[in-house]
């Protein structure tokens, strides 16, 4: 139990308690709700607008996330998690005082998020272990490493995973089936015909609704 209160509230679309494809080792992942980019074909459609999802408090949040053991770190994802900076720097500075890591993606460039010169969207870059950059480009989409269009740049701001570029740029797809109670959910690095294949048997050979956790 947190002995203190962070009331700054973030807007989740998705929260996933364990995965192996959103970055190194096991984590857990936060889907912010809401972007403006509207890249076509972003496989996050539901995740675009700005209303009310899960709404939590970052110190909630940090409980949830440091009530799981055997995780190395924690990943944001979305929607657009710089449209939520100042709870996420605040949340990443509790978790790496835990030991976790911190790995976050953008739909703006490295550059962009610089030239914002806003103090909570450098304060969480300066908390990053990782950042995966850019908006999804369909006529650049290739299944890389934690990303899904050649733009996307992987920056490794601290040597905690440095290894990990000689082989960030191979091509490969991972996916992560994930059951919990009723859900079924996939997650990774896949494209959509792929995932429409796999909803399609799922519903037909046991009536099981296949959710999408790109
Ligand atoms: S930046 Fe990401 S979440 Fe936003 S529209 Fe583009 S692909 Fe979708």
């Amino acid at each position: 139990m947190a002995n203190f209160k962070i009331p700054i509230q973030l807007n989740i679309g998705r929260l996933l308690a364990r995965s192996r494809v959103n970055g190194p080792g096991v984590r857990f992942v936060i889907w912010l709700q809401g972007c403006n980019f509207r890249c076509p074909q972003c496989a996050n459609q539901e995740l675009l607008s700005y209303e009310p999802k899960i709404i939590m408090s970052v110190s909630d949040l940090y409980e949830l996330i440091t009530s799981n053991t055997n995780i190395e770190g924690v990943t944001y994802s979305g929607g657009e998690p710089f449209e939520q900076a100042e709870g996420l720097y605040h949340l990443s500075k509790l978790l790496k005082k835990e030991g976790l890591t911190i790995m976050s993606y953008s739909g703006y460039t490295y550059d962009e998020l610089v030239y914002r010169n806003d103090k909570y969207v450098s304060g969480l870059l300066s908390t990053l272990d990782i950042l995966v950059d850019g908006r999804f480009k369909a006529d650049e989409a290739a299944p890389l490493m934690w990303r899904g269009s050649r733009n996307q740049r992987v920056y490794f701001f601290t040597k905690r995973y440095r290894h990990y570029k000689e082989v960030i740029n191979r091509e490969g797809v991972d996916i992560e089936l994930s059951i919990a109670d009723k859900d079924v959910s996939l997650t990774g690095n896949f494209d959509m015909d792929l995932f429409e294949k796999i909803a399609e048997r799922l519903r037909d050979n046991y009536g099981v609704v296949l959710t999408e956790n790109v």
